[in-house]
């Protein structure tokens, strides 16, 4: 007999050999109709691997990412049978499980696909799948698993086999299909009941340019029609709100390639939203005690060396920059903080001093690889709402408790409400990896905690996610389409204020060194941005949007009332434009729309007269006849029922 035991620490006392599967049945039938997949001793196994020693398992079902993990994964193999049949002679080298789906790469050889074959690869891989045919795994020897890829001519698979060590190489089959595979399956392919195709991609040979360049086709498969059907149309809802697509529709930001890529230009309309939402943080920011202050977007090689960055980082970042004639060596910034350290130098502190609050909208800039950019969320020169607090190891739980205020203000007054907190903390295990004494990091981390838990954050603790430097504290948002994101850190960190020698006088006339607080709410303007014209589709809020409302003169007839409103409008502080082309009001009506401006102002003969305006809303919702002062307080209220004072 051995002993399982489960994740809610029951043990179950069961025959050496009992499968995943078993156990899930003397749970409940129900259990073991879904169960897909299963971990022992953290290792990915089968539902029907034999267990032959005590160890924990934990047992996975489509709604766990393990689960998922695995009715992918064991998709990609159905796919490549699919392949196969229908595309005699293309070797097969990997296809693992991906967030959101599958790939497999191949390489086609002579033959070549594209998106207009892969209903007819669809239908071949769902015919397999019907079959319902289990997925089996075996062990092979060295000798073997060469000798079944050399007879093929696939020399992808030999290479991967050669550095695998003998005695743990494995096959899986199902059907008449046989992989080189790890495991990690679901029992049989009857479960798959839909297959999607989504993309074909270039993609080399264990990533290496220099290697032949493979076809990577993209999949995702269900348990359910039902489910895939959701899927697609969220991916359909995703493209309409992808930022790349909205920044150019509402004229925000833009690039140019000889500007050079990954660096946003922004537009007058973005550079406005830029401003608003800055003024906004500044204002709370000023409320909560911070200064502002100013820093260069260069600093000396030396500065880097000394925060430790330049060792880090410097191999792949931008290359220094040298003066002409002192042949010094600067570096682009690719963070305030050693910038914020010196500024704190500057000046001797006391304890009655602190803490000292210092926040720049620094700009920084950090070399990605031209394959990684992407639109504002991967660039290479970007603005963050960068701030650092310098406080003694007391003040650290108050500090935390204020900042995780503002950033709670920033999200609900942007219309973010779903949100968890994550707490990284240290591996209690591994204390070598952390620099600062084990009372510091102590008291970090129940500081942390502790304005957590008194904030009331739904919030989890992942132990060894912390810094070398300090724990942190993470904002993960889901958006409209519930994607995950992760906004800015707040981070404790206590080994800047060492490598700077930061230093305050204390109560007791000695030198001590200050703790440092990194914080940034939005996380960067490009990132926060992009966000935000996923999360609301471009329907930003009221009190953010570059143009709150345009006036549509019916004809030429009413241009000169029509101007008369814009400017009581702009008396009002209401953001408005004027559309005075000659063009029907339908279609002005319709450009609005797409411009994703909250109100529509049309003025003719009627409104003229009894000097009132006819508002439409985005989206369609008639508001009727109203004086100007009548919508103003409408917006007015419409604004202060999400912007609150901080
Ligand atoms: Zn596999
Ligand atoms: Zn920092």
């Amino acid at each position: 007999m051995i002993k399982i035991t489960l994740p809610d620490g029951a043990v179950k006392e069961v025959e050496k050999g009992t499968t995943p599967f078993s156990v899930a049945q003397s749970i409940s039938e129900g259990l073991a109709r879904n169960v897909i997949s299963a971990k022992f001793n953290d290792t990915t196994v089968e539902t029907t691997t034999p267990l032959t020693t005590d160890g924990t398992l934990t047992l996975y079902t489509w709604n766990d990412d393990e689960g998922k993990k695995a009715f992918w994964h064991s998709t990609s193999h159905v796919v490549a049978q699919a392949l196969e049949e229908l595309y005699p002679g293309i070797k097969l080298t990997i296809g693992p499980a991906i967030e959101n789906g599958f790939y497999y790469d191949v390489d086609f050889g002579e033959q070549n696909i594209s998106e207009k074959d892969f209903p007819a690869i669809e239908k071949k891989a769902l015919e397999i799948a019907r079959g319902k045919h289990d997925y089996q795994m075996r062990s092979v020897s060295k000798q073997e698993a060469l000798s079944y890829y050399k007879e093929q001519g696939n020399e992808y698979k030999v290479e991967l086999i050669e550095n695998l060590e003998d005695g743990t190489i494995t096959f899986c089959d199902h059907s008449t299909f046989t992989d080189l595979c790890r495991g990690g399956h679901i029992p049989n392919t009857g479960i798959i009941k839909a297959i999607k195709l989504l993309s074909v991609a270039g993609a080399y040979w264990r990533g290496d340019e220099k290697n032949t360049q493979l076809t990577r086709v993209y999949g995702i498969s269900f348990p359910k029609q039902k489910e895939l059907t959701e899927y697609l149309h969220l991916l359909e809802e995703a493209k309409k709100r992808d930022h790349r697509k909205l920044g150019k529709e509402l004229e925000l930001f833009t690039f140019s390639q000889k500007v050079g890529q990954g660096l946003p230009l922004w537009l007058p309309n973005g550079a406005a939203l830029r401003e608003r939402l800055e003024q906004f943080l500044k204002k709370a920011q000023k409320k909560a005690g911070y200064e502002m202050v100013v820093t260069p977007h260069i600093g000396q090689k030396e500065l880097y060396v000394t925060s430790g960055h330049y060792a880090k980082y410097g191999e792949d970042s931008f290359q220094p920059i040298r003066t002409p004639k002192e042949d010094e060596e600067f570096l682009l910034k690719p963070m305030n903080c050693p910038h914020h350290c010196e500024i704190y130098n500057s000046h001797p502190f006391s304890y009655k001093d602190l803490p000292k609050r210092y926040a720049e909208f620094g700009t920084v800039y950090r070399y990605e690889q031209s394959g990684e950019l992407h639109g504002l969320t991967r660039v290479r020169g970007f603005t963050q709402d960068d701030a650092h607090i310098f406080c003694t190891t007391e003040q650290l739980n108050d500090e935390f408790k204020n900042v995780i205020d503002l950033t709670l203000y920033v999200l609900n007054s942007l219309g973010f409400d779903n949100f968890t907190a994550q707490v990284s903390v240290r591996d209690l295990e591994n204390p070598d990896k952390y620099i600062g004494n084990t009372d510091d990091w102590e008291k970090a981390e129940q500081a942390i905690i502790n304005a957590a838990e008194e904030k009331g954050l739904n919030y989890v603790i992942e132990s060894g996610e912390a810094a070398f430097y300090g724990p942190k504290l993470d904002f993960m948002i889901k958006d409209a389409l519930g994607r995950n994101w992760q906004l800015g850190t707040i981070q404790v960190d206590y080994n800047l204020p060492k490598r700077f020698d930061l230093t305050y006088k204390g109560s007791d006339n000695e030198m001590h060194r200050p703790v440092m607080i990194h914080r940034a709410p939005f996380g960067s303007m490009e990132r926060f941005v992009a966000l935000l014209l996923e999360h609301t589709g471009g329907n930003f809020p009221l009190w953010l949007i570059p143009t709150q409302a345009i006036v549509l003169p019916v004809s030429e007839k009413h241009e000169k009332y029509a101007e008369k409103v814009l400017n009581s409008l702009e008396n009002h502080e209401i953001r408005a434009l004027i559309d005075n082309r000659n063009e029907t009001v339908g279609k002005k009506i319709r450009e609005a729309e797409i411009k994703k401006i909250p109100f529509m102002i049309i003025v003719g003969e009627q409104e003229e007269e009894s000097a009132t305006i006819s508002v439409r809303r985005h989206g369609g919702e008639d508001l009727g006849g109203l004086s100007v002062d009548a919508f103003s307080d409408l917006v007015t209220t419409e604004i202060n029922s999400t912007l609150k004072s901080f």
